[in-house]
């Protein structure tokens, strides 16, 4: 997610890490181990392999190629939004599909989708970053709103149930925001930058929740197939630390912006978890994923029910879905309406079942459902 390349500016040389521990050159003059021509300038993080700069762009841009082509991924003709944050990795992910797109003939009709919560200040700095993101890749731009998707903007809903409660509506919003404004847009798919980093993270999360429904989905590259836009995510193998070098060593990139996106704190020490055991295996992100993708559920488990929302057609196992229940409550100047109802574990459970799976990465629920 985003905010994980918090130190990603604190250095600029190739080597850099995700997680700022940059090393020191082992030696300038090893050779690089794929074309044995040029002197190595990094070490992949996946591998340990010492990379040229040109080999590590087409390692990078030719395991992605490979996720999308092995899975299926897309079919030419369609119509494909890239969600784009303006941080590191939906930058990067912008850029490696319209390159391959053009590349490998995938006959993707591509477009930038951002969405604007209407707060003020807070998009300013990153919808800037994805209209040079517009500008550099030749990617249509387009930015929903809040007040186009819910007809309220954030700074609105503060204005009516104050600064107390209005994470709720920040988090159950956020979840449905890109899969309205996909189809508001009338794309047919939606990819977004989530990493191997990010899916190894949910896999642990979904085993410390004990949530064996999100378990078995999240490990999918596409999920949502049988909703009305399925989400993809190219960068399902690719590690955090080879985007941050990615965007690093490319000299137009040095420039991005940090996302304001904050991590629970759950989240925050599953993340921790998987940083120190790549320490001492660097496979073991890639290993996690293949444990959440090899998890079998006994038959016998009974899988929570999901069906969608009577109004707004998202997934739901309610009759109508968290978001409109709560703007319901808006709209009828009860904006309290809904919030009451999912209180302590209960709650979190009935709650979980509803969110479609691609979005349990943007959840908050530590931090959203308890007051
Ligand atoms: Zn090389
Ligand atoms: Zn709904």
């Amino acid at each position: 997610m985003e905010a994980a390349g918090a130190t990603a500016g604190a250095t600029a040389t190739a080597t850099a890490t995700a997680d700022g521990s940059s090393k020191p050159r082992r030696s300038s003059s090893r050779q690089c181990s794929i074309c044995n021509e040029r002197k190595a300038a990094l070490k992949r993080p996946k591998t340990l392999e010492q990379i040229c700069r040109e080999c590590f762009y087409v390692v990078f841009e030719e395991e992605i190629h490979k996720a999308i082509v092995d899975s299926h991924l897309f079919r030419p003709g369609e119509r494909v939004a890239i969600g784009a944050s303006g941080g590191k990795d939906s930058t990067v992910l912008a850029y490696v599909l319209s390159h391959l797109n053009r590349r490998h003939n995938y006959g993707l009709d591509l477009f930038l989708l951002s969405v604007d919560e209407g707060i003020t200040g807070y998009r300013d700095d990153s919808l800037e970053t994805v209209k040079r993101n517009e500008v550099q890749y030749g990617l249509p731009l387009k930015i929903v709103s809040y007040k186009d998707l819910y007809g309220w903007t954030m700074d609105e809903i503060v204005k009516a149930i104050g600064m107390k409660n209005n994470c709720t509506f920040c988090g159950v919003f956020r979840r449905q925001a890109l899969d309205r404004g996909a189809a508001l847009m009338k794309a047919d798919k939606i990819v977004t930058g989530h990493n191997a980093d990010d899916i190894a993270e949910t896999v642990i999360l979904n085993i410390l929740r004990g949530d064996i429904a999100r378990l078995s989905r999240c490990t999918l590259i596409t999920t949502g197939e049988d909703g009305p836009i399925p989400r993809c995510k190219p960068f399902k193998y690719t590690y955090e630390k080879e985007i941050v070098s990615r965007m690093l060593i490319s000299k137009s990139w040095t420039t991005f912006l940090q996302n304001a996106f904050t991590l629970n704190a759950y989240r925050g020490f599953a993340r921790e978890f998987i940083k120190d055991l790549e320490k001492i295996r660097p496979r073991a992100i890639l290993d996690i994923i293949t444990s959440g993708e090899n998890f079998r559920i006994s038959t016998s488990t009974k899988m929570p029910e999901q069906g969608t929302c009577e109004r707004c057609g998202y997934i739901s196992s309610q009759k109508l879905c968290k978001a409109c229940v709560l703007l319901e409550g808006l709209n009828r100047g009860m904006p309290k309406l809904g919030i009451g109802r999912v209180r302590g574990e209960d709650g979190r459970r009935r709650q979980s079942k509803q969110a479609n799976d691609a979005s349990s990465l943007h959840r908050k629920q530590s931090g959203t459902l308890e007051f």
